[in-house]
């Protein structure tokens, strides 16, 4: 391979390397750790929003159903004392029966109707938790949008960078030949990021090993578009 070639796969391989640590800068900024917190924090409210919403809900339920009981209790109890005051009953016996129901009409209309009440003040007691919650949700929220946006500021300039060495990245590679770019790209992650060696005074400078006579002159005779490797480590020599 021709020199201007060696030269732009260092390259490559530096920005490579920049690349990832861009990368890992940008995925492990702080920020991001009190953005997650902050995201736990937010489900965890929700959950509780929505366990207080059912126990709502099941009240709400219960008090149409108890508002309904009155409702028939009262309907039946107006018929009986209907019936009482109509001249339609005469007998004392049965006199005394209907206003015997009529009272544990009434009875049961005041049971019905205080358990009602009970139910109201737990209403308002899962109001106000229901409102606390709430509140809380929009503080998380506010926290959450003001981190969002300091996290946006603070990975902008990670995010300029990684762009534009993208864009080096790939002028440099498309300088280097396909067969080689392909072999140092596969050969990269044996060598976490950094496969390349320099061949000097006659040593591979990843392993420091003496390469043999033989292997010297293989790599002498490297053709343009090829790039030898050391035989000791296997990293890609450069010369
Ligand atoms: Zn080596």
């Amino acid at each position: 391979m021709a020199a201007g070639g060696y030269d732009q796969l260092l390259t490559v391989q530096d920005l490579d390397l920049q690349l990832r640590q861009l990368r890992h800068r940008l995925d492990h900024h702080p920020l991001r750790a009190d953005a997650a917190a902050l995201a736990a924090e937010q489900a965890e409210a929700e959950a509780r929003r929505a366990e207080i919403e059912g126990r709502r809900h099941e009240v709400d339920r219960e008090l149409k159903r108890l508002g309904d009981e009155v409702a028939s209790v009262e309907d039946k109890r107006s018929k009986t004392e209907a019936k009482l005051y109509d001249g339609s009953v005469t007998a004392t016996k049965e006199l005394l029966a209907l206003q015997d129901e009529s009272r544990s009409l009434l009875d049961r209309q005041h049971r019905i109707e205080d358990d009602e009440l009970e139910l109201m003040e737990r209403q308002e007691e899962i109001g106000a938790e229901a409102d606390a919650v709430a509140a809380e949700l929009a503080a998380l929220a506010t926290r959450a949008e003001a981190v969002g946006a300091a996290l946006a500021e603070a990975t902008a300039g990670l995010e300029a960078e990684l762009a534009a060495a993208t864009v080096a990245r790939a002028e440099a590679a498309a300088s280097v030949s396909a067969e080689v770019l392909a072999r140092y790209e596969a050969t990269a992650p044996e060598f976490d990021g950094a496969p390349l060696a320099r061949f000097v005074a006659g040593r591979c400078d990843g392993c420091h090993m003496q390469l043999s006579a033989m292997a010297v002159d293989r790599l002498n005779h490297t053709g343009p578009d090829e790039i030898a490797s050391c035989e000791e480590c296997g990293r890609l020599l450069i010369r």
